[in-house]
C-alpha cells in the first residue's frame, strides 16, 4: 500500500493522484455481492469523477433491479445463519472489521479524499468517526438485553427479547461515503440483519473499500452486499427495495425529496424505514456569549465539507449587540481559508461534489442577491481554481422569502441574520419545516436552560459547532427525519420487541 507520508508531495496534481487512488489494494472495479466481487450483469459502468478536477478515477458496474434482486435473494438466504450467529461471534466480526479499519485508516481516507473532494485531515476525521461507529455497536451487540416485566398473574411470567428484522435495505449519499453506511450497517449487523447497500453514485469507492475489509473481517458471504448503480437506476432499485417482500427495512439519509418517496413505497408495505433527511440548522449567537468561541464554532460548523453536511450550520441569528464584533471576525477568518484539491497539504475548503450541487448553490446566492442580500465576501463559483468550487461566502440583509432562509444551502455560505430578543431568534430558527441540528451560543444559565428547551430540533450543540459522535442519538424531527442512528438507540430500527407470555408456572 502507498506510504501515506510521501503523499502529500506527490499528489500536488490531480493526475497524479488519481494514479495513485487507483493503483491502491482497498479500490474496487465491482460490485460486492454474496462474497462474490461482480460486474453488473449488462456490463454496463459508470464513471466515478474526482470533483477537484472532474477526472475519472475508476468504471464500476452499473447494476439494474435483476442486479438488486439478486442481491436481495442472497442477503435473505444468509440472514437465515446470521440471525442465528451469537451475539458475542457477531461483535468479534464487527471489532475485526473495525482494527481492519483502523490499520487502513490512511487508504480509505486518500480513496475518501478522491471521489468527494473533502480534504485529507477531513477525510481521515470522516475514517475515524466512521470507524468508531463500528467499534460502539460491535460493543452495543453483546448488550441487546431483553427484560421479565413483573406480571400481575403468579402463574405468568412477561418477557421481553429484541430480534432481528431480517433484511435491511440501506441507501446513502455522497456528503459522508464511509460514515454513513457503517453507522447503520454496523448496527443492523449487530442485532443480526444482513444489508443490501446502495451506496451514492457519487462515492461508490468508499463503500466498496470498506466492505473488502469487512470482507477479510471474516463477515459472511451474503451478510453485507454492495450494488452500484449511476443517478438513472436509483429510483427503481430504491422502490424494489421499498416494496420487495423479502426486505425488512429501509434506512436512507439523503434529501427530503427522494426521502418522502421512499416513505409512500414503504407505506404500501408497512415496511420500517429510518430516516436521516436534510436540515436546516440555526446557529444563534446571544449577547452574553464568547464570541471568539463562537466564531470558532460556526467555522467548524460552517465549512467542514465545504458546506456540504447536513447538521452544517444554515442560518446564523446574531443578536444585536455583538453582530458587528461577529460579523467581522468572522469574515476575518473566512478570508484565511485556502480553497483547492483536498489532496493538497494546506487545503481546507475543497470543491462541491458535483454540477447539480454547483447549480443549486449558485442559483441560491443569486436568489438571495435578487432579494436584496448584501454580500460581504465571496458570492460566486471559484472558476480559476477549477468547474465545481465557490468562493466561502458571507452575505446579509436576510429575508423569509429567500431560498437560502428556507431551504439548507449545502454549499459554503454564511447567512446572517440579525435580530433584537429572545423570543424573536427562536420564532425565526423555529419557522421553517425541518428540525435536524441547531446550535447556540450564551454564557447566561437560564438562558441556556429556556433556549434547548424551545429549540424545535433532534439535536443541539451549545457553545459548541461539532456535535455527532457513536455515543450519541443522531437524527431530526419535522421534515428533518424519523429515528435515531448510533449510541443505544441505533439497534432499534433494525429489531423488534418480541413479547411472550409465559404461563403455566
Ligand atoms: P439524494 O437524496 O438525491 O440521494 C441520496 C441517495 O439516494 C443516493 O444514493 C441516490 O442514488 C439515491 N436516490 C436518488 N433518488 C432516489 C430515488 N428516487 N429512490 C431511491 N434512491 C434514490 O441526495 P443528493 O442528490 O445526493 O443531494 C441532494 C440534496 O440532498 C442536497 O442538496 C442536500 O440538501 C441533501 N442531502 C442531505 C444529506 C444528509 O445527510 N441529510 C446528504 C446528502 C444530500
Amino acid at each position: 500500500m502507498y506510504n501515506f507520508n510521501t503523499f502529500s508531495a506527490l499528489t500536488r496534481t490531480d493526475k497524479h493522484y488519481n494514479l495513485i487512488v487507483r493503483s491502491m489494494n482497498l479500490l474496487s472495479k465491482k460490485a460486492y455481492v454474496n462474497g462474490e466481487w461482480v460486474p453488473a450483469t449488462s456490463n454496463e459502468v459508470f464513471e466515478v469523477k474526482n470533483p477537484a478536477d472532474c477526472s475519472t478515477i475508476e468504471k464500476i458496474p452499473d447494476m439494474d433491479v435483476g442486479d438488486v434482486q439478486n442481491a436481495i435473494q442472497c442477503a435473505s438466504k444468509a440472514f437465515q445463519t446470521w440471525k442465528s450467529t451469537t451475539a458475542k461471534e457477531r461483535s468479534i466480526l464487527l471489532r475485526k472489521w473495525f482494527d481492519l479499519m483502523t490499520e487502513n485508516q490512511k487508504s480509505i481516507a486518500k480513496i475518501l479524499t478522491a471521489e468527494s473532494g473533502k480534504p485529507l485531515s477531513e477525510a481521515m476525521g470522516e475514517v475515524h468517526y466512521g470507524n468508531s461507529f463500528v467499534e460502539w455497536f460491535s460493543e452495543q451487540a453483546r448488550n441487546v438485553r431483553g427484560e421479565i416485566i413483573p406480571s400481575p398473574t403468579p402463574s405468568k411470567k412477561i418477557m421481553i427479547e429484541h430480534y432481528p428484522i431480517g433484511v435491511v435495505g440501506l441507501i446513502t449519499p455522497w456528503n459522508f461515503p464511509h460514515a454513513m453506511i457503517t453507522r447503520k450497517a454496523s448496527a443492523a449487523l449487530a442485532v443480526g440483519c444482513t444489508c443490501v447497500i446502495k451506496p451514492a453514485e457519487d462515492t461508490p469507492l468508499t463503500a466498496l473499500a470498506i466492505v473488502k475489509l469487512a470482507e477479510e473481517a471474516g463477515i459472511p458471504k451474503g451478510v453485507l452486499n454492495v450494488v452500484t448503480s449511476d443517478r438513472k437506476n436509483a429510483p427503481a432499485i430504491g422502490k424494489l427495495l421499498c416494496e420487495s417482500p423479502l426486505v425488512a427495512g429501509i434506512s436512507f439519509t439523503g434529501s427530503t425529496q427522494v426521502g418522502k418517496i421512499l416513505y409512500q413505497q414503504c407505506a404500501k408495505g408497512i415496511k420500517r424505514i429510518g430516516l436521516e433527511l436534510g436540515g436546516n440548522a440555526p446557529f444563534i449567537v446571544y449577547n452574553s456569549a464568547n464570541i471568539d468561541n463562537a466564531v470558532e464554532g460556526a467555522m467548524a460548523s460552517k465549512f467542514r465539507n465545504c458546506g456540504q453536511t447536513c447538521v452544517s450550520s444554515n442560518r446564523f441569528l446574531i443578536q444585536e449587540d455583538v453582530y458587528e464584533k461577529f460579523v467581522n471576525k468572522l469574515v476575518e477568518e473566512i478570508k484565511k481559508l485556502t480553497i483547492g484539491n483536498g489532496a493538497n497539504t494546506g487545503v481546507n475548503l475543497g470543491p462541491l461534489i458535483n454540477t447539480l450541487q454547483m447549480n443549486k448553490v449558485s442559483s441560491f446566492v443569486e436568489d438571495a442577491i435578487r432579494k436584496g442580500a448584501k454580500v460581504l465576501t465571496g458570492g460566486k463559483p471559484a472558476k480559476d481554481i477549477g468547474e465545481l468550487f465557490y468562493e466561502p461566502t458571507v452575505i446579509t440583509n436576510i429575508k423569509d422569502n429567500m431560498d437560502v432562509y428556507n431551504d439548507e444551502v449545502f454549499g459554503p455560505i454564511v447567512t446572517i441574520i440579525k435580530f433584537k430578543t429572545e423570543e424573536e431568534s427562536l420564532k425565526i430558527a423555529n419557522g421553517v419545516n425541518r428540525g435536524l441540528a441547531g446550535y447556540f451560543y450564551s454564557q447566561d444559565v437560564s438562558q441556556i436552560f429556556r433556549v434547548n428547551k424551545l429549540l424545535e430540533v433532534g439535536m443541539i450543540g451549545i457553545n459548541n459547532g461539532i456535535i455527532s459522535t457513536a455515543e450519541a442519538p443522531f437524527g431530526g424531527i419535522k421534515e428533518s427525519g424519523i429515528g435515531r442512528e448510533g449510541s443505544h438507540l441505533g439497534i432499534e430500527d433494525y429489531s423488534y420487541v418480541k413479547y411472550t407470555c409465559l404461563g403455566g408456572l
